[in-house]
């Protein structure tokens, strides 16, 4: 019955999230979801406030800001905390695009900005990308009423450097952009949050989902000059003051005063990407470059989209992308050592079998 739709929800397409079966146990590379639990203190942080839940939560998230700030040499007016950096970049377009008005992103990206544009009423243009999947940063250079992109972009892996982030911040004074760093702890490069005390034009958003371990959590959030943090309260404060419950900004706090757990997490992920890329080009793969923990990869000899389907079978979810440009790619996330060398046994018996 879409009798009662709003205009809105009849002509909105929802964002797919990657699969999350239940029918059977995968070894599970699909939705970039970290292979190793969270630092134990953040079960303990979350029991202990259990007792507190008939109380509301700090609307501010005080605390969990006053821990994220002095990381990144920011004061907790440059800090804004999201359900999930999903929540934060929806807020985001909703605090500083304007309907009927025309932002750029990449045309292979983070598949959710195309959504929330359509949600809010905003057009897109494409920065076309080239056979390698950048793009020439000069194409941000025409009109636009706003900038996004993933860097490390999603799902290519592709990181883009500080110098040409600085290049179309400076070519767009006048435009806001943002730029998602979901997987900038994998990296080992910059992060743009260096550029925020000279830009007023650059909001950076992070989550804790990746690298932290805690996509089940749901905490994301934005960092950027205080003008910018303020609209994105304004528009929270509109819909919901309590978005991070209790228990997840106990965890979230919990995990940020644990650094020594996740850099090592971290440092394990990277060797194994870097492990299972080589290892998937011994077999014939294309494996583009990862600053990321997933690896995009292609074929000459072998259709991604059956590769999908027969992984599938044997146990291995992996995601394809039905969309021009990568039909013939898989994004494989980075689980761990284990799961990794399944997943090649797997791949190699079907190569051979094929
Ligand atoms: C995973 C991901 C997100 C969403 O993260 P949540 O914090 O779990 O909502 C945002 N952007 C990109 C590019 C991602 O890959």
């Amino acid at each position: 019955m879409t009798r009662f739709w709003s205009e809105k929800t009849r002509r909105v397409e929802p964002y797919v999230p990657g699969e999350q079966p239940l029918d059977k146990k995968y070894i599970k590379l699909n939705t970039n979801e970290n292979p190793y639990p969270p630092s134990p203190a953040v079960k303990e942080a979350i029991v202990s406030n259990v007792s507190k839940l008939s109380l509301y939560p700090d609307p501010d998230c005080t605390a969990l800001k006053e821990l994220i700030a002095p990381k990144e040499s920011l004061n907790i007016e440059n800090v804004f905390i999201g359900n999930g950096s999903d929540e934060v970049l929806a807020f985001s377009f909703m605090a500083f695009f304007d309907p009927d008005s025309t932002i750029l992103f990449p045309e292979i990206t983070y598949s959710f900005y195309p959504v929330y544009s359509s949600l809010f009423n905003i057009n897109y243009n494409f920065i076309s990308m080239k056979k390698d999947f950048t793009f020439h940063k000069t194409d941000f250079f025409q009109k636009n009423d706003g900038i996004i992109f993933a860097n490390p972009n999603a799902p290519t892996g592709i990181y883009l450097t500080l110098d040409n982030i600085e290049e179309i911040l400076l070519g767009n004074r006048d435009s806001l952009m943002i730029v998602d760093e979901a997987y900038i702890d994998f990296a080992g490069e910059p992060s743009a949050v260096a550029l925020i005390k000279n830009y007023d034009n650059l909001l950076v958003v992070r989550t804790f989902s990746k690298s932290r371990s805690l996509a089940g959590l749901r905490v994301g959030y934005a960092l950027g000059q205080p003008s910018l943090i303020e609209g994105l309260e304004r528009i929270k404060n509109s819909i919901n003051s309590y978005t991070i419950d209790r228990l997840a900004l106990a965890g979230a706090q919990a995990a940020l005063e644990d650094e020594d757990y996740y850099k090592e997490t971290i440092k394990m992920i990277i060797r194994t990407r870097n492990n299972t890329a080589d290892k998937l080009e011994d077999y014939g793969f294309k494996v583009l470059p990862s600053s990321s923990n997933f690896l995009f990869v292609s074929h000459p000899d072998y259709n991604a989209e059956d590769l999908f389907y027969v992984l599938k079978e044997k146990g291995v979810l992996v995601r394809y992308f039905k969309q021009n440009k990568i039909d013939n790619y898989l994004r494989i996330s980075v689980g761990s050592s284990e799961e990794m060398n399944t997943f090649l046994s797997v791949i190699r018996e079907l190569l051979e079998g094929f």
